[in-house]
């Protein structure tokens, strides 16, 4: 959310803001519901940025009218981009390459499966009773 003299002292005009966008989705609640999640995972700059109970799908997916000298279309933008704070942005807090300040970033499926088999272990499975065959007398 770049544009030349136009942003407040504190923003940095690294563009990151406008180079991915995140989506609230359902936290699991079930080892099953980890099946959907691999599937969004599976997908290329996808990730899940997790924050106590809160999950959300990062896209890092720039934005089409981010040009060299920032946005495109500073007058008309979106909402989301009028009302980005840049002074409550999360980029002073986190390196170069992070995009988001989260507890935890889960970018591969092993990770995902990692957090899933962690917090959703899989239940042992009860022994069958063998049947005793007994002859008839
Ligand atoms: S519309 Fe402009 S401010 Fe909004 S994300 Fe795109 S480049 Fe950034
Ligand atoms: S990510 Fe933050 S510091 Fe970087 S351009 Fe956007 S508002 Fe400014």
């Amino acid at each position: 959310m770049t544009k030349k003299n136009k942003e407040p002292a504190v923003c940095k005009k690294c563009a990151k803001c406008c180079s991915y966008f995140c989506l609230e989705v359902d936290a699991p609640d079930e080892r099953d519901d980890f099946e959907d999640l691999a599937w969004m995972l599976a997908h290329k700059n996808v990730s899940f940025h997790i924050d106590g109970e809160d999950w959300q799908l990062m896209v890092k997916n720039e934005c089409r009218y981010l040009g060299k000298d920032g946005c495109g279309i500073y007058e008309t933008r979106p909402r989301i981009c009028r009302e980005h704070d840049p002074s409550e942005c999360d980029y002073g807090s986190v390196s170069d390459t992070e995009y988001y300040d989260a507890d935890i970033v889960i970018a591969e499926l092993s990770e995902l499966y990692a957090y899933r088999d962690e917090h959703f272990p899989l239940k042992p499975r009860k022994k069958k009773k063998k049947k005793v065959l007994k002859k008839k007398k």
